[in-house]
């Protein structure tokens, strides 16, 4: 599925983020940058120590929940990573929605002063941290959208999701937000 958004994209496709050549793949990272498990593994795994190397060097106290740092992408086929610290699901009371709006809007600011044109992005918080999926969807895909309106950049933005679950709630979500030929 995709979008037009200004001069840009906006893409849903369902698979492993591990495996997409970019420019730069944003991490559902935590907010000490320790190497975790779900897609933050999945990362370091593929990516090898580079990655974790160079956050613990530059960022050794680690990345405020709704922001996110850069870093090199080790082995990975892309040139960056950028750890995208999303909020823990407290029942909608914790400012939850700002939070994961931020570290989506910080990420695609790291990509723009990166010059990355194509990002990958997994659905931050909506695995441990227990985003509900429909509500991580819709604000989610409301941030890339406004962001790409108003920045014009970057031109690829691609969700990549894990299961069919996560597809089915991001692709709904997309309809209900932007209509097919409106
Ligand atoms: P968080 O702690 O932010 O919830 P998780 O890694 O637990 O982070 O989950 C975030 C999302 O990433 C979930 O939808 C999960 O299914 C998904 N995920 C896990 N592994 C991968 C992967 N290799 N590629 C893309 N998405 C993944």
């Amino acid at each position: 599925m995709r979008v037009a958004v200004a001069d840009c994209w906006l893409e849903l496709c369902e698979g492993d983020i591990t495996q997409q050549a970019v420019d730069l793949i944003v991490n559902a990272a935590n907010s000490y940058l320790r190497i975790g498990g779900g897609v933050d593994g999945a990362i370091h795994r593929q990516g090898g120590p580079a990655i974790h190397a160079d956050t613990a060097r530059r960022y050794p106290d680690g990345c405020p929940t709704g922001s996110a740092v850069i870093s090199t992408a080790g082995q990975l086929a892309a040139r960056y990573v950028a750890h995208a610290v999303g909020p823990q699901w407290n029942g909608g009371r914790n400012n939850e929605a700002e939070l994961l709006a931020g570290a989506y809007r910080r990420a695609l600011e790291l990509a723009v002063e990166h010059e990355c044109q194509a990002v990958a992005t997994p659905a931050i918080s909506t695995g441990v941290y227990g985003y509900p999926l429909n509500e991580a969807a819709r604000v989610s895909l409301r941030t890339v959208i406004d962001f790409l309106t108003t920045q014009k950049r970057p031109e690829i933005v691609r969700f990549v999701l894990f299961n069919a679950e996560t597809f089915a709630a991001y692709s709904n979500a997309l309809a209900e937000i932007s209509p097919p030929g409106k």
